[in-house]
């Protein structure tokens, strides 16, 4: 059998369920394996512990599939991780309509490293980012479709994190129908139309679904600046909640045309839409200077912080455009204001946030912490899996 041999006391992660080896806890490879393959992984002494994924290039040599060294890795097993993954959101799937939009498989968080399979109605758009992953696409495909059943699956793998695993960019139909240009879908009871071929990740930012719905409380009669809006999600939310007056800011202007014609079939007055194509932070700050003010401003940012050198440099950008937001807020407004980069923590996003409305010379509270949607979970032994952060605040 082909293993890995961890060095002494490097078997502590494994055995709190943590699903990744690092290459600093490798003593040594035995076998030869290939890319993907599955390898045991053995302790200093030789104890078998899992079953993993060889990744030769990665700086994660190792994803495991298993704590049952006993296991086999095999089609069945995969299907069985699928049909639990289906179960755990049993409760989404009874409620869908053929148009709902849901993550089935959240990676590592649902056993399965490296393997995001979303679903936009009768279609499955997945992402493998890892060697394992990689090497039983055809399976999770087939698979999923199966077990559904859905009518077609898009592979939708790019990204630097496969680029770190010596993997291509690779898009394109892995089992089924061919999947459409474009998905009607219905979240919270708005329409939006996907582009599973070439919107930002598998095609729409499904871990703010709740978040988004949060937002039609409290926006009554306000105006409200929805920055970083890809395709419109947190403003037709706010529009549907009452708000006077929506600002749409991305630098994207494929992405406000999205959000403009998701408006349309929602049958909202493109009047109470403005669209602002620019660099958000510099639109703010002209606002800024000539007294531009909003009651509810929501930050999105796209993920800043993709290294741990790159924390630094993110953190200050966070810290820029909120004090940004707080200086653009009505007294008593309110911000919405997310992180995704997971490598940024809740405590220094939070410590981000409250330096930034010292700056702007605003008090502020914190009237809610936002996380990612529930089809998005944590396992346990993986809290890298909570990326997505957010703060409500509300200003004196
Ligand atoms: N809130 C959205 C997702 C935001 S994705 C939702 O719920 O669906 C981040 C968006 O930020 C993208 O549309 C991208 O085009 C935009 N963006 C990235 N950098 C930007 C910048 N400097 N200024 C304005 N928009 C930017």
């Amino acid at each position: 059998m082909k293993s890995l041999v961890l060095k002494p006391g490097r078997e502590k992660s494994v055995l709190r369920r943590h699903p990744w080896i690092f290459s600093g806890a490798v003593q040594r490879l035995e076998g030869d394996p290939g890319l993907g393959e599955t390898i045991t992984i053995l302790d200093a002494k030789g104890r078998a512990l899992a079953l993993a994924a060889y990744s030769p290039q990665s700086r994660i040599p190792a994803r495991i599939w298993s704590f049952d060294p006993g296991e086999e890795i095999a089609p069945a097993f995969f299907r069985e991780k699928m049909r639990r993954s289906l179960e755990r959101r049993r409760d989404w799937l009874g409620g869908w309509d053929g148009e709902g939009a849901c993550r089935l498989v959240n990676a590592e968080s649902d056993g399965l490293p490296g393997v995001t399979i979303d679903r936009y109605g009768e279609w499955l758009v997945g992402q493998f980012t890892a060697a394992g992953a990689e090497r039983w696409k055809g399976e999770f495909a087939a698979g999923m479709l199966e077990l559904l059943p859905g009518r077609g699956f898009l592979e939708r793998s790019g990204g630097e994190s496969r680029g770190l695993e010596g993997l291509p960019e690779s898009v394109g139909p892995l089992a089924g129908e061919r999947v459409p240009a474009s998905i009607r879908i219905r979240e919270h009871g708005l329409l939006y139309e996907v582009d599973p071929w070439n919107g930002h990740k598998t095609g729409f930012y499904l871990d703010q679904r709740e978040n988004r719905l949060l937002l039609r409380t409290g926006v009554e009669g306000g105006k409200v600046l929805n920055a970083f809006a890809y395709t419109g999600g947190f403003g037709l939310n706010a529009a549907l909640g009452g708000a006077s007056h929506v600002t749409h800011l991305d630098s994207s202007a494929t992405a406000l045309a999205a959000a403009a014609a998701n408006a349309r079939i929602n049958d909202l007055a493109e009047a109470r839409f403005t669209g602002v194509k620019g660099n958000a932070f510099q639109v703010m700050r002209q606002w800024d200077e000539s007294g531009v003010r909003f009651e509810v401003i929501v930050l999105d940012p796209p993920k800043l912080a993709d290294s741990q050198a790159a924390v630094v440099r993110a953190a200050r950008a966070y810290k820029d455009m909120n004090r940004l937001a707080f200086r653009l807020l009505s007294p008593g407004g309110h911000l919405f204001t997310f992180s995704c980069s997971g490598r940024l923590s809740p405590e220094l996003f939070q410590k981000v946030v409250a330096d930034a409305a010292v700056d702007a010379g605003r008090e502020a509270v914190i009237r809610k912490y936002l996380s990612q949607s529930e089809d998005h979970p944590v396992d346990l032994g993986f809290p890298e899996g909570h990326y997505l952060k957010g703060l409500l605040c509300q200003v004196g």
